[in-house]
């Protein structure tokens, strides 16, 4: 990564009145005053940092493309930390080509994607956990996302694991220094303290792992499969629960050929629904395929929403559970922890629905998807599912993949190395926990390389 030039690019969206483009690097000064001409002759070379300057952007021939504000940052004090200058312009696709390829032709050169970012990095402004923060908080779409988000910007996430891998760094050294003894019997590294803090980071690895499910489902979006047989209400409930008529509804079995995704918004959690085919029997090969997906939704799916056609139960509330036990089964539902069954139709069901739900030996709701009963408790049933009061307290969540990886392989080191400490080489130890130390130290960033730097920041976007 070349970072001892000056780089370039549009920063803002498509859209919009005005643009920024940034530039960054030392030559930064020199080249925006070839190229933005104040009319009182002040100079970004001049100026002050944090301060703006107003002038026109000018062709090499001294024509005018457009006036132009350029905030000024001078090093260390900037996102980068080197001097930096934003340009806004007027959001015309011909004025921003100008623009840059005026910078350009002065010496910039355009950025790749995430190069803003990848230089505050290598200058030590942020961590790389903070720095793939910042393209998590462009893409964050709701309060969940956008508090996870920012929660790994301020580094919150960092702090934990550098914690953690110094104490482990200290022990370690300790160990490698026995190691060089040889032959000599000594024992430098505490075993019994060694063995407590393994236990620690192991805790502290695992709590950390297992909020990766929590951290990606609100990433992605949690995903719920509607799942029923034909007629039992699916469009209908989903048309309820999003309050407009998006999915088709039809008196005729087998309509909703397709997978269909609606997106909730609950607590500031976004929720996917996922209206799948109605699963039965089928030689329609459309149907067949939509049927497939549908397998595929519940597969993945976080919340499988198991709906039962409340009016072909039988009017015995006692005979009601056998014959749902036998409706899921056709269904696909069987004994799943992710299951919420919804007995729908309450409003025309021949027996006390509410009763049977409240009976039955899993989570049960009884709604009308028609008249909007018992929906309201099936969206808190829902909601429940997802620990909301965790993602808004300062407990750290794991979100990105990357982390998850590390830190699992972070655990399989540690336990060979707590494992091997009665039995395995001293030296076999010693390197299990490097690799602990080094699968840690990746995520943010103590231990890195061009390849993992380059697959981070590829994923930006240009401008980043
Ligand atoms: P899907 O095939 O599972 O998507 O079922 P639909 O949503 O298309 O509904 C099938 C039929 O059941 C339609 O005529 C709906 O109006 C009707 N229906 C759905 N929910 C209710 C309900 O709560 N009560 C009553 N009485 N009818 C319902």
């Amino acid at each position: 990564m070349i970072t001892d030039d000056t780089i370039v690019a549009l920063s803002s969206g498509t859209g919009g009145a005005i643009a920024v483009i940034r530039m960054s690097g030392e030559q930064c000064a020199e080249i925006c005053d070839r190229v933005v001409r104040s009319a009182k002759g002040r100079t970004v070379a001049s100026s002050k940092g944090y301060t703006m300057l107003y002038g026109n952007v000018t062709e090499a021939d001294g024509g005018v493309i457009d006036d132009a504000v350029v905030a000024i940052y001078k090093a260390p004090h900037s996102y980068t930390g080197e001097d930096m200058v934003e340009i806004t312009v007027h959001a015309s696709r011909y004025i921003i080509r100008r623009t840059i390829a005026r910078l350009v032709e002065e010496g910039a050169r355009a950025a790749t994607a995430g190069e803003f970012t990848a230089r505050a990095f290598l200058a030590g402004r942020m961590d790389l956990s903070q720095a793939e923060a910042v393209a998590d908080i462009i893409a964050s779409h709701d309060r969940a996302t956008h508090h996870l988000a920012s929660q790994q910007m301020r580094g919150g996430y960092s702090e934990e694991l550098q914690k953690l891998r110094s104490r482990l760094l200290h022990l370690a050294a300790m160990l490698e220094l026995e190691l060089d003894f040889g032959e000599e019997d000594v024992e430098f590294a505490d075993r019994t303290e060694l063995v407590q803090l393994m236990e620690e980071i192991a805790a502290k690895i695992e709590s950390l792992t297992a909020s990766f499910a929590l951290g990606r489902a609100i990433k992605e979006g949690v995903g719920v499969a509607i799942v029923g047989r034909p007629n039992a209400g699916k469009s209908t409930l989903l048309n309820t629960l999003l309050g407009d008529q998006r999915a088709i509804v039809s008196e005729v079995a087998g309509t909703t050929r397709d997978v269909i995704e609606e997106h909730l918004n609950i607590d500031g959690v976004d929720f996917r629904f996922i209206d799948t085919a109605g699963l039965h029997q089928s030689d329609d090969q459309l149907e067949q395929m939509g049927m497939e997906r549908s397998r595929k939704a519940i597969e993945q799916a976080h919340i499988v929403v198991a709906l039962i056609d409340g009016s072909t139960l039988p009017e015995e509330n006692d005979n009601a559970p056998e014959t749902i036990r036998e409706l899921l089964a056709e269904i696909g539902c069987e004994e799943d922890e992710r299951m919420i069954v919804v007995i729908n139709k309450c409003d025309v069901a021949a027996c006390d629905s509410q009763k049977v739900a409240a009976a039955l030996p899993y989570p049960a709701v009884a709604i009308s998807a028609r008249n909007g009963e018992g929906v309201e408790r099936l969206v808190e049933q829902i909601a429940s599912t997802i620990d909301s009061k965790r993602i808004y307290t300062d407990a750290v969540t794991v979100s990105g993949a990357r982390h998850y990886q590390a830190l699992m392989r972070a655990s399989e080191a540690l336990s060979r190395a707590r494992n091997g400490l009665t039995t395995a080489s001293p030296e076999m130890t010693a390197r299990d926990i490097r690799e602990v130390l080094d699968c840690l130290g990746t995520i943010t960033g103590e231990v890195t390389s061009d390849q993992i730097l380059q697959e981070i920041f590829s994923k930006f976007c240009i401008g980043k």
